[in-house]
């Protein structure tokens, strides 16, 4: 067999890089390991209900009118049309560093200014320099690293603010411990305060059901249960890949969305890129009665809190820092149909080598899970008040879980700290595109996957 693009990954990069190739011609296939799309943002069926694996909110919102928006710019490039979405704002969010302040930001980013203004003034003038800053940095352009925590603090003379402002962005958005590149920082910084977080009226299963359906309209071909056990090269070509059942399958071009190691690895060459720490999380799920109220900032969608006299992102010498995290309400946005469930979510960071010394013997993972959920509760009880007694189902993943659906190295969702932002790995016709090429996220990832086949394989058809 033989078809002009196969694409490794059927998650959200693969699947938005597949759609916009198959507007031109529809001879694509995306080859997908797991049996279900999705990749780190997919679903599962539990207590009789569906999941969804990785969807808190979508970054990047924006009015129709925002032509130039990334929202709006993916829509376009996918040809899918913003009603097919049914877009639910946020109803807000916060920073919540506990015994110390807490700054609440919506849709609307004068509340976030005026947060800051009222909260820290001796730093507004300050914070307004950064925005200029960020408004005319094009963070595009090919750089070196940049310290984000460096040019914050410069502005804003204050260790508390910059540490508030960096914690939603690094927990949405860094790969690397306790900095993250300026053009980064911008970009997160735009898609989180200024522009907006929402999400899908349905499941993330209906965006993916879109998606595909799109795909499949346009003659993109797919298969699950396909995973590529190595790619075959000619020199710095890549000729085709070996499925685990070994069939092979022929391509004139390669897009590969599962890592920049993980890709090497099924080239069998060594990879190039140095070897830096990756950060792991954990998320548990407390599904609660229908009825609860939380008694504190139960309004909300996302909060990001940090309990500790410092905001440390970085792997944890325990299985989890419980010290900072995300909680977030996925009923919390504006409009929803009343969801028969109600869920707290709680994500916090986590060692990958802890959790990994556990997996030979499934009774202490089970029970380490129940542990961290256990201590999970309470520190999100802590903000929203005791719901405890309301949970009627739980669930918890691990480093090792994301590893074992998505073949991430160390399960690391950001992926490698090193990111190849050309997504050119050396070879003629093989291109990176998703979490290792360096845009994260949901529109991230899709946007990565469409600019990789437009700067890369579309010209060249
Ligand atoms: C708990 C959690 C919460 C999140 N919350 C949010 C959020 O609220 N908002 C947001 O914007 N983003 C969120 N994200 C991040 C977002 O999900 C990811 O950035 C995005 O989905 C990455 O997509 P991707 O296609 O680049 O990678 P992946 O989703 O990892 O897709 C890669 C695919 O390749 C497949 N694969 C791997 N190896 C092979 C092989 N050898 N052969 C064939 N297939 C293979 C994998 O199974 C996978 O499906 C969250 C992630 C998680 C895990």
């Amino acid at each position: 067999m033989h078809v002009p693009l196969i694409i490794i990954g059927g998650g959200l990069s693969g699947l938005a890089a597949g759609l916009r190739f198959a507007r031109f011609l529809p001879d694509v296939l995306i080859l997908e390991k797991h049996s279900r799309l999705g990749g780190l943002n997919s679903y599962y069926y539990r207590n009789n209900r569906l999941f969804e694996t990785g969807l808190h909110a979508i970054t990047n919102f924006a009015e129709p009118k925002d032509k130039k928006a990334p929202l709006n710019r993916l829509l376009r490039q996918l040809k899918i049309k913003r009603k097919e979405l049914d877009l639910h704002e946020q109803n807000r969010s916060e920073i919540h560093f506990l015994n110390q302040e807490s700054l609440l930001f919506s849709n609307d980013f004068t509340l976030f200014c005026n947060e800051i203004s009222e909260k820290f003034p001796n730093s507004f003038a300050g914070f307004n320099e950064l925005l200029n800053i960020i408004d005319e940095y094009d963070p595009f352009a090919p750089r070196d690293f940049i310290s984000a925590r460096t040019i914050i603090l410069e502005k804003l003379h204050d260790q508390l603010l910059t540490d508030m402002l960096l914690c939603p962005l690094m927990y949405y958005g860094s790969s690397i411990e306790n900095d993250m590149d300026f053009g980064q920082f911008v970009i997160m910084f735009r898609a989180i305060f200024q522009e907006g977080m929402f999400r899908p009226g349905g499941t993330i299963k209906d965006l993916l059901d879109l998606l595909t359906n799109h795909y499949q309209t346009h003659g993109g071909k797919l298969r699950t249960k396909a995973g590529v056990k190595r790619i075959i090269k000619d020199g710095k070509k890549a000729v085709a890949v070996e499925l685990e059942d070994g069939e092979q399958i022929q391509c004139d071009f390669l897009l590969s969305t599962i890592g920049s190691d993980e890709t090497f690895n099924l080239l069998d060459t060594p990879s190039p890129i140095k070897d830096m720490p990756r950060l792991g999380f954990v998320e548990t799920i407390f599904e609660l009665s229908p009825e609860t109220k939380l008694n504190k900032n139960g309004n909300n969608t996302i909060i990001f809190f940090n309990n500790g006299t410092t905001f440390n992102y970085a792997k944890p010498t325990d299985r989890v820092d419980f010290n900072s995290g995300v909680i977030c309400m996925p009923q919390n946005f504006q409009n929803l149909d009343v969801r028969p469930y109600k869920e707290v979510r709680t994500t916090h960071l986590a060692n990958y080598d802890e959790w990994k010394s556990l997996s030979h013997d499934k009774a202490l993972y089970t029970a380490a899970k129940d542990e961290t959920a256990a201590a999970s509760l309470p520190v999100a009880e802590k903000i929203l008040g005791n719901f405890g007694k309301n949970i009627v189902y739980r669930d918890t993943f691990t480093p090792l879980t994301i590893e074992r659906f998505t073949t991430k190295k160390h399960g690391a969702i950001y992926g490698n700290p090193i990111k190849i932002k050309n997504g050119d790995i050396g070879y003629t016709n093989l291109f990176l595109a998703g979490t290792d090429q360096g845009f994260l996220g949901i529109v991230g990832s899709m946007l990565s996957g469409v600019s990789i086949v437009n700067q890369h394989i579309l010209p060249r058809i």
